[in-house]
């Protein structure tokens, strides 16, 4: 892949992504701040975030499994990495040679953890009324979790970035929890949990959407800065007399003379064609409009006159905006750039 320059590449602004961090730790209070990395670091790059953050003074970091624990190591000294998605039977035996601490989520892991490595440290995660992965309440007072070295306790909100009666209710139901594992550090937070207030904040919070330029609620706007830009290479230049049509479907049809850029992206890049007319993409500061449907690798748009091949196009991409006004969420939006873009850090 170094060999080549790839015709579509994501911008990275590392500084935007430390002063994310730094506002949501702020905002976190006397918290520890940590930062969930999972699905590639949203789509950024799990390594490169990692590495970012960890300079800003992150040191708790999350994935989702066992094989994006592996793809960060070796991990740096002093840094600690979690799995959300527990333990199977598949995955103990490398579970027992990694740094990386499981997060239990069921008695079945519980056990499981407890017959292969009964001393090591894990993470708990209890449901308090998401009804997604956790222990139910009612499993908190299993003896096999008091033999259990729990380093962090952890519950998941279900609608913080909601006004919801639920919060309240969760983030007492794990209180009450949390009073019950005085040597465990207590986690509830995601990044709308943090915009919550710090009665959500506990010992350590939990952000991934903010960290990466996404707004979760109304009180990130203006202190979470966006960290994403992509960029597309003109591949081809067309001139069009009026009639002519463009692309699949020859949906589009030209109303007057005019040219057109072929550009390197489409749906298989997460420019998706649902994002329909809400998506637009920038050529020397002015807008340019889509023309006809978004291909799998590219996309028609119209250019001034002089514009070259081989210049570069930006994909104007405002998540909430471009949330709002598709039905793609921001989360949506980050995961979904895939593989084939460059990652080029500044
Ligand atoms: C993904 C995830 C987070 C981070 O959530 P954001 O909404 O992206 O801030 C935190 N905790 C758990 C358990 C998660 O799965």
């Amino acid at each position: 892949m170094d060999d080549f320059q790839p015709p579509l590449r994501l911008r990275l602004d590392g500084a935007a992504l430390q002063s994310n961090w730094r506002w949501l730790a702020r905002q976190s209070g006397a918290a520890a701040c940590g930062a969930a990395v999972k699905a590639d670091g949203y789509g950024l790059g799990a390594r490169d975030v990692m590495q970012r953050l960890a300079q800003a003074g992150c040191r708790d970091f999350y994935v989702s499994t066992w094989a994006e624990a592996d793809a960060l190591m070796p991990l740096a000294k002093g840094l600690s990495l979690s799995v959300f998605h527990g333990v199977r039977d598949d995955d103990m035996a490398y579970a027992v040679g990694s740094p990386a601490r499981p997060v239990l989520n069921s008695l079945d892991q519980v056990r499981r953890w407890l017959a292969h490595c009964p001393d090591r440290p894990c993470d708990i995660m209890v449901d308090t009324g998401m009804n997604r992965l956790g222990l139910a309440l009612d499993d908190i007072g299993d003896k096999a979790i008091d033999r259990l070295t729990i380093n962090t306790l952890m519950s998941h909100l279900a609608c913080a970035d909601e006004d919801s009666t639920m919060n309240a209710r969760q983030r007492d139901r794990f209180a009450a929890t949390a009073a019950q594992f005085a040597g465990a550090r207590a986690s509830l937070a995601n990044s709308a949990g943090i915009c919550l207030g710090d009665e959500y904040a506990f010992a350590l919070t939990r952000p991934g959407l903010a960290l990466y330029g996404g707004i979760p609620r109304r009180e990130a706007v203006g202190n979470i800065t966006p960290v994403a830009y992509p960029e597309t290479q003109i591949l081809q230049l067309r001139s069009l007399t009026a009639g002519e049509t463009v692309g699949y479907g020859a949906t589009f049809t030209a109303p007057t003379a005019m040219t057109v850029g072929i550009v390197n992206a489409g749906y298989a890049d997460g420019l998706y064609c649902s994002l329909g007319p809400s998506m637009t993409l920038s050529y020397r500061g002015d807008h340019c409009a889509i023309v006809g449907r978004v291909s799998m690798d590219l996309i028609a748009i119209e250019l001034p006159d002089d514009a070259r091949e081989g210049d570069w196009v930006g994909i104007d991409f405002d998540l909430a905006v471009l949330a709002q006004n598709s039905p793609m969420s921001q989360y949506e939006l980050l995961t979904g750039l895939g593989q084939r873009w460059d990652r080029v850090w500044f």
